[in-house]
């Protein structure tokens, strides 16, 4: 498969590993938005978090939550950010799933989202459809 994770998991492209176990692998980023920025992806190749099963999904964040305090003490860093793009309009590029740790500090003056603002009502409206169109889980 023409898959770049799949090549790192499978060591058949280097990458820069900090963690590996049966199921998941994290490298660093090689593009890195601060020092220490690492991915965390499932050795199964899944596009992104809908198409994982959930046991996958808990690997991957199970070990991004143990992965991340051991980043942010290396690199001395008092905060992260941790995200999955799902979807090429979310600004994902590799479409194997993939949780993006990020280590941040007070002085990067990185701006992460733009929050914008509803009219009167809409987000009651908007929340209602949403509520009648959420199956039982
Ligand atoms: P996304 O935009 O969520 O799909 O993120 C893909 C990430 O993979 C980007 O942050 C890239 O810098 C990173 N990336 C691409 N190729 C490699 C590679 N060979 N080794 C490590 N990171 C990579
Ligand atoms: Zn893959």
């Amino acid at each position: 498969m023409d898959c770049i994770f799949c090549k790192i998991i499978a060591r058949e492209i280097t990458s820069d590993v900090v963690y590996e176990d049966d199921e998941v692998v994290a490298f660093l980023d090689i593009a890195p938005i601060n020092p220490g920025h690492t991915l965390v992806v499932p050795k199964l190749h899944v596009k992104d978090l809908l198409a994982a099963p959930v046991e996958v999904a808990a690997k991957v964040l199970t070990a991004a939550q143990r992965i991340a305090p051991v980043l942010l003490q290396v690199v001395g860093a008092p905060a992260f950010n941790c995200s999955i793009n799902n979807g090429a309009a979310s600004g994902q590029v590799v479409m194997h799933l993939h949780v993006h740790i990020i280590p941040r500090h007070l002085s990067d003056r990185l701006v992460s989202w733009q929050h914008g603002k509803y009219g009167s009502g809409e987000a009651a409206a908007l929340a209602q459809r949403i509520v009648a169109a959420m199956p039982k889980f």
